[in-house]
């Protein structure tokens, strides 16, 4: 990392920050509604090698970055401007001065081994390993979760991505050994444990390394009816709403909203269960919670797809405890639940299923829980 920084600037880099992926364990498409999710930080990290500009210079590379190196301006970053890649670290520095913050310019070289695209958020753990190297570098200060909501406004302000906030603060605030239990509205979060390996589980990441284009759009139209359903309710967010609310929500809805408040307000409860259960040490019984939320997310929200459903159909039918697609749909990737002597089975069968059904193989790999994003040297 330091020599590749040399060899593109000339000089060694300050320091170098790291901030991993993601995968959330329940509560998908409710960041955005005010509400709840349980996600975990994974091994894989994208680090930022960095080293302060006094001419105000932003230069971007990244080893996964197509193109030659981007050659910015901090005073001069607009949203739209940027249209590659260096969206996501120009638009953090573009959201720390919109928060009112002062420093110069910079030199950044990324490189990471967060799949990109596969779901599992390489645009946070690039926004946040970004954030954490200017809040170090112009010693602004800023906490974890304060440097996650900078990564937020990035997206959605300046590469134009609405998303929620839970991939940020997920990379920003996880801690190793431990889920992160984020409640969006109230701002916080809590460390949840969450160790298979200890109680002779595992957790598994079938990337299904498909992306359907549908997602782009789908995203945006899904939030839009998520909100407008709030307003014709009457409240804040569907965040206010419980399962009990749903018969009344239900008659007052017209009827192509209804299912996508159902998966909001059914799967923000999956993650206040799937929370009280790993707190009372039941992790086995997250199993059918997962999977609950998968058939949520296929048959109410209608963001799953053949290649999702068929690593979930497989895990199941070779004794998974339970599983689902994970992140914003449309293909990505999808976690199982496993005993550990089960998942050597359950992999097998997943590899196999998909040349059966003319897909391209699958990345399958196992997780448990890492640190979030830190200065690393
Ligand atoms: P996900 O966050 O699930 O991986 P997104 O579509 O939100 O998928 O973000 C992927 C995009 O983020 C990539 O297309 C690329 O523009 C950018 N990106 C992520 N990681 C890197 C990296 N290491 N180098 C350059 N660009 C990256
Ligand atoms: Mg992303």
């Amino acid at each position: 990392m330091r020599e590749v920084f040399r060899r593109i600037y000339g000089a060694s880099p300050e320091g170098i920050w790291a901030a991993p992926g993601r995968v959330n364990l329940i509560g998908e498409h409710t960041d955005y509604n005010d509400g709840f999710a349980l996600p975990i930080a994974l091994t894989q990290n994208t680090l930022v090698a960095a080293r302060k500009r006094q001419d105000g210079r932003l230069r971007l590379h990244s080893a996964q970055g197509d193109g030659p190196v981007i050659d910015l301006h901090v005073d001069r970053l607009t949203p739209g401007a940027v249209t590659t890649w260096g969206a996501y670290p120009a638009g953090v520095v573009w959201a720390l001065r919109e928060a009112g913050h002062r420093f110069g310019g910079a030199d950044l070289h990324i490189d990471s081994t967060v799949p990109t695209g596969a779901g599992l958020s390489s645009s946070a753990a690039l926004e946040c390993a970004v954030a954490f190297a200017y809040n170090d570098l112009y010693g602004l200060g800023l906490s974890p979760s304060a440097l996650a909501l900078i990564g937020q406004r990035a997206e959605n302000g300046f590469a134009g991505v609405p998303c929620g906030a839970m991939d940020q603060l997920a990379s920003a605030c996880c801690t190793a050994g431990a889920a992160l239990h984020l409640d969006i509205r109230a701002g916080t979060h809590q460390q949840v444990p969450f160790d298979p390996g200890a109680q002779g589980m595992s957790l598994l990441v079938v990337d299904t390394r498909v992306k359907h284009d549908l997602g782009d759009g789908a995203y945006a139209a899904l939030r839009a009816g998520c909100e407008r359903a709030a307003r014709l309710l009457g409240l804040t967010a569907l965040r206010d709403l419980t399962p009990a609310d749903l018969p009344r929500a239900t008659r007052a809805l017209p009827a192509h909203l209804v299912p996508l408040v159902r998966h909001v307000v059914t799967e923000n409860a999956r993650v206040t269960e799937a929370v009280s259960l790993l707190r009372a040490g039941h992790l086995a019984a997250l199993g059918p919670i997962l999977t609950d939320g998968h058939a949520s997310l296929r048959d109410d929200f209608r963001i799953s797809c053949a290649e999702s459903d068929l690593v979930v159909s497989t895990a199941l039918a070779h004794g998974a405890l339970g599983a689902r697609m994970t992140g914003g749909g449309f293909g990505g990737s999808v976690i199982v639940l496993a005993e550990e002597a089960r998942v050597e089975v359950i992999g097998a069968a997943v590899i196999a299923a998909f040349p059966a059904a003319g897909y391209q193989a699958p990345y399958l790999f196992p997780v448990s829980p890492a640190e979030g994003a830190r200065r690393i040297a």
